[in-house]
């Protein structure tokens, strides 16, 4: 079988080597602050892998560590403190936040130019105007983008399917690719004719959190399939595709893992770096 896997990890190495070149060729700092709350050991592992590759790059972070029950007004002390400190670039919260905590409020006291992860209502509004440029552009979706790009996938004038609409894969994703001038159609748990939309999809980013969803018979012959899902079943990480079938099907598929997740990550050190040069 021809391998048209679309390595994720390959490409997420290039893009930092470009990054580590980049930072030192100049005698500036840059800085992350990585911002977490509570105890969650999945967040906490995110985070770790985030400062990780700062540090692999040349990147400086800042880590706070809040206890779960931190208060709203003391979070936004921290927001505030970090928005207006010169050695700090970039402002990541890890999320989700504990539930009495208001997200949406925490997201929106970032300054859109230090909103590493592109979640600021400004941003997310720029990025939905093909003729303005937002300040970043969500990670995941930018990482996906990314592959699409390296894959040689024609993305103008394309059909493509993003199955999920969340504020921070799905919605961004439809932008992103309409910015890039594909036909995007959206799906989400209310959608019907699911089958009918994806034969016709020259693109499917499947962005659900449903382990193996969508099957190769779904799929159009030669599409590429870009699949953000990280589901863990019987200990194992699985996609939101059914990988073994649709591998068959696609013409350029992303592994998971392997694929969009370290893409991902990748993104984050760019938008640090581009945020530093704003
Ligand atoms: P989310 O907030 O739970 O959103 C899931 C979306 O899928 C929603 O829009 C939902 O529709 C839709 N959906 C759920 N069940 C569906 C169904 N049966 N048919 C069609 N649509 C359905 O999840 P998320 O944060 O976007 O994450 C999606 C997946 O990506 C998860 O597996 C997550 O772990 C993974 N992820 C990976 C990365 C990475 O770096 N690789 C980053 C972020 C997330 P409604 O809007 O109607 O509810």
């Amino acid at each position: 079988m021809v391998n048209n896997c679309i390595d994720g990890r390959l490409h997420a190495q290039e893009v930092k080597e470009q990054l580590k070149v980049l930072l030192q060729n100049t005698s500036r700092q840059v800085g992350l602050a990585t911002v977490l709350v509570g105890e969650d050991p999945a967040s906490a592992s995110y985070v770790r892998s985030k400062r990780k590759a700062c540090a692999e790059v040349g990147i400086q972070s800042f880590h706070h560590h809040l206890p779960a029950d931190v208060g709203q007004a003391d979070l936004e002390t921290l927001i505030d403190q970090l928005v207006s400190d010169s050695a700090v670039h970039g402002i990541l919260v890890q999320l989700p936040l504990p539930a009495h905590l208001d997200s949406e409020r925490v997201l929106a006291r970032i300054s859109p130019n230090k909103d590493v992860d592109g979640f600021h209502p400004i941003n997310l509004g720029l990025l939905a105007n093909r003729n303005a440029r937002p300040a970043a552009v969500p990670c995941t979706p930018a990482g996906c983008l990314e592959l699409l790009l390296k894959a040689g996938t024609p993305i103008a004038g394309a059909e493509a399917v993003v199955i999920g609409r969340s504020a921070i894969v799905g919605m961004p994703m439809a932008l992103l690719l309409n910015r890039h001038d594909a036909t995007v159609t959206i799906l989400h748990s209310k959608s019907k004719n699911f089958e009918l939309h994806l034969k016709r999809a020259d693109i499917v980013v499947a962005a659900i959190g449903k382990p193996e969803w969508v099957k190769g018979t779904m799929l159009k012959p030669g599409c590429t399939v870009i699949d953000v899902g990280i589901n863990r079943v019987d200990g194992k990480l699985v996609g939101d595709v059914e990988f073994a079938s649709a591998q068959r099907v696609a013409g350029a598929i992303t592994p998971v893992p392997g694929g969009v997740g370290p893409m991902t990550i990748a993104m984050l050190l760019r938008n640090v770096v581009n945020l530093a040069q704003l």
